[in-house]
């Protein structure tokens, strides 16, 4: 009884975070988001029914839609959502590198950074450079950036919806600004994903000048925090935009030590707030 109440608040919220079912749910967003001067990036997320395959056709549809949009808009995949499948992968780059579209991958649990980096490395060799995501919350993370950097490929910070494997507790605050100074000077794209504004505001003060190509990413459905703050900086400001299967973006797990994700949590679930392209459909 207990159980079925709470994944029924836990959908409920879940789907607070999705554009929709559908891509041309998250094109609604993308064309407010332009509109609006900002940059997009796509995610079709997986429910249990997906199949490896079934989510193969879902990004390459994803693509199709970044297609010759260049910096404007991105897609960003789940390694297990294909099932780290070799075959799929490689199509699905064969597939952006053809549409020139850029393809990312998203950061899971620690336990699968090395399987991702090694995609990483397939890809570049392969002649593309895929983006990938760390996560700050990872002491390993100030390792791999060293790697990251010198594969040259985009990269998003975050702090991480999945905590250290030692458990100990990591500083990810100090973590994420000694990431991004590792990549500053050697990175085509640094994305700095976080709703943390004094925390972006100090990345983007240090490292603004190193990297032109800094921006600030902010997940579409948490609170839209750092539009005056790329602006201050003149950087660009980018949404992500997940669809297809509801899910939490931040670690309810973490609610012990965060009690404010209890509040964030009733919120989400409280509130009905009208979004800003809802009001205005294009
Ligand atoms: C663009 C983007 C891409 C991401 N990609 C990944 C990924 O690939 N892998 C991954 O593990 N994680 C990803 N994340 C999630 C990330 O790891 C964090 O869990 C999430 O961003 C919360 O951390 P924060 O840095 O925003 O800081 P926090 O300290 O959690 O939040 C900063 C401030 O934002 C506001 N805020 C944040 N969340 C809420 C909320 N739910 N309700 C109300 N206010 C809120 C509050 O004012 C809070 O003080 C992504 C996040 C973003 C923004």
């Amino acid at each position: 009884m207990l159980t079925k109440m709470r994944n029924r608040v836990t959908s409920a919220i879940a789907s607070r975070h999705v554009a929709g079912h559908k891509l041309s749910d998250a094109l609604l967003i993308c064309r407010w988001a332009e509109s609006e001067g900002f940059r997009t990036v796509i995610s079709p997320w997986a429910g249990a029914l997906d199949t490896p395959r079934d989510m193969f056709s879902r990004y390459a549809a994803a693509i199709e839609a970044v297609t010759e949009k260049n910096d404007a808009r991105y897609v960003s995949m789940k390694l297990d959502s294909i099932n780290y499948d070799g075959g799929l992968f490689d199509d699905l780059v064969h597939l952006a590198r053809a549409s020139h579209a850029q393809l990312h991958i998203d950061s899971l649990g620690p336990e699968t950074a090395d399987a991702a980096l090694s995609f990483v490395e397939r890809a570049v060799t392969s002649g593309y450079y895929i983006g990938y995501t760390m996560a700050s919350r990872w002491r390993r993370s100030l390792t791999d950036a060293e790697r990251v950097a010198d594969l040259g490929v985009p990269v998003r910070i975050v702090k991480g919806q999945w905590p250290d494997p030692s458990g100990r507790a990591i500083n990810c605050r100090k973590n994420f600004t000694e990431i991004a100074a590792t990549l500053s000077k050697r990175c085509r794209r640094i994305g700095v994903a976080t709703h943390d504004v004094v925390l972006a505001r100090e990345v983007l003060t240090r490292f603004v000048v190193q990297n032109a190509n800094i921006e600030l990413e902010q997940f579409f459905s948490l609170p839209l925090n750092g539009v005056a703050l790329a602006k201050e900086f003149d950087r660009p400001y980018r949404l992500y935009i997940s669809y297809g299967q509801p899910g939490i973006p931040y670690n309810i797990r973490f609610t012990l030590t965060r009690p404010r994700i209890a509040a964030w949590v009733l919120a989400d679930f409280a509130i009905h707030a009208r979004k800003p392209w809802a009001q205005n459909p294009t």
